[in-house]
């Protein structure tokens, strides 16, 4: 069976940057399985995949546009210490913030004295996107995780 849309796809997978360091990685763990076509996945990855069967092995590089996106400098800003109160702020925290552009997750890249710097860029965002996959499974899905938009049973959502 091949993969294509409404798909239920299990994959083993590891990403790499341009550098070879190793970003993430789903070996030693349970595969990533998901529904190929309805958006569960970067565009880059689900193209990558369409056509491919059960054993097949691949490298899919994707590219920023159609991974997580450019980076915005916009979404780079200052913040007064004291807008965190008596709360610990470290870099590499993640928060939730009110931004102009609705609640946006944040990440913490300088900490300072008087002023934490926080970006509300993807954390791959403008990054190069090296996967080495292994599809392990591809079956149909359900009309209930269809309707659901994701995948039930062993590796997907309990009810
Ligand atoms: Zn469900």
């Amino acid at each position: 069976m091949q993969i294509s849309k409404n798909k239920v796809v299990s994959i083993h997978y590891t990403l790499k940057d341009n550098q070879g360091t190793t970003l993430d990685s789903s070996l030693g763990g349970e595969p990533l399985m998901y529904i190929q076509g309805i958006g569960s996945l970067i565009p880059g990855m689900e193209e990558g995949l369409e056509g491919k069967t059960k054993g097949d092995k691949l490298q899919i590089k994707v590219t920023p546009d159609k991974g997580y996106g450019l980076r915005d400098e916009a979404l780079v800003q200052q913040v007064p210490r004291t807008a965190f109160g008596n709360q610990e702020v470290q870099v590499g925290m993640r928060f939730r913030a009110e931004t102009p552009a609705g609640v946006q997750v944040v990440t913490v890249t300088e900490v300072s004295d008087n002023a934490v710097t926080v970006d509300g860029n993807h954390p791959l965002a403008g990054v190069d996107l090296n996967f080495t996959v292994e599809v392990m499974e591809v079956r149909n899905a359900t009309p209930e995780e269809l309707a659901h938009g994701h995948v039930h049973g062993p590796g997907g959502h309990a009810h």
